[in-house]
């Protein structure tokens, strides 16, 4: 019986508590908190951080603000082609005529074509799945933009696709989902070299990055034949 009535107590000043950390002296501002507070990575706190700071702000500083990322929202496009991020039907990367058009590069999200576009090395397009395969998550092949990939490769003119997933269960699982349906059309398809990254010291790479960069190991010749 104590402990119950101990245990209500208890319940009662979290109750407490919690009505203490969630009073907002404005209805407007608690409102701004809780959208805030809705995006990935920001709790709570930050959220109202956030929004004091928006306060501080000149009026038309915030409307700029919000107009970004409302007309973000409303008047984004997905290209037709790849359904890379695009201000058009068809991106830049599609419409650019000194692309490889015959050699995709299927990655994961938009993020994955901004990092390789970064390196400065892919010469040719992208297929932007949208996820990848994960039964744990109930992500299957239909979820995913593959029969639109099925689609560009069947239309012949493709030479490779690339294969650039990543490094996990899921990822090589649609890779293998891919390598399966792609594999009936005249096409090469690769995957990304996996290996030691560039400053590991070996003693301290897991085995098996190690073991994958022992066998995906390339010429030395065609190392220093490549440009950097
Ligand atoms: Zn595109």
């Amino acid at each position: 019986m104590k402990a119950v009535l101990l245990y209500r107590q208890i319940y009662k000043l979290i109750l407490t508590l919690d009505n203490i950390l969630n009073t907002y002296p404005s209805k407007l501002l608690e409102n701004a908190v809780i959208e805030l507070s809705r995006l990935p990575g920001v709790g709570r706190k930050t959220a109202l951080r956030l929004a004091l700071h928006l306060l501080k702000k000149e009026v038309s500083e915030v409307e700029s603000f919000g107009s970004a990322i409302l007309k973000m929202r409303k008047e984004i496009l997905f290209c037709e082609r790849c359904h890379n991020i695009s201000d058009a039907a068809i991106c830049p990367i599609c419409a650019n005529s000194k692309r490889e058009n015959g050699v995709i590069c299927v990655v994961e999200s938009v993020r994955d074509v901004m990092a390789i576009e970064n390196t400065g090395q892919m010469t040719g397009v992208y297929h932007v799945l949208g996820g990848i395969i994960s039964p744990i998550e109930g992500i299957g092949p239909q979820d995913l933009t593959i029969e639109s990939l099925i689609q560009r490769v069947s239309g012949g003119n493709i030479t490779e696709v690339m294969l650039a997933l990543p490094t996990t269960i899921e990822g090589d699982t649609t890779n293998f989902y891919l390598f399966k349906r792609l594999n009936q059309f005249p096409v090469q398809i690769t995957t990304i070299a996996r290996g030691v990254s560039i400053g590991d010291e070996l003693e301290y790479t897991d085995e098996v990055t190690l073991g994958r960069s022992i066998l995906n190991r390339t010429p030395y010749e065609s190392i220093l034949n490549r440009k950097t």
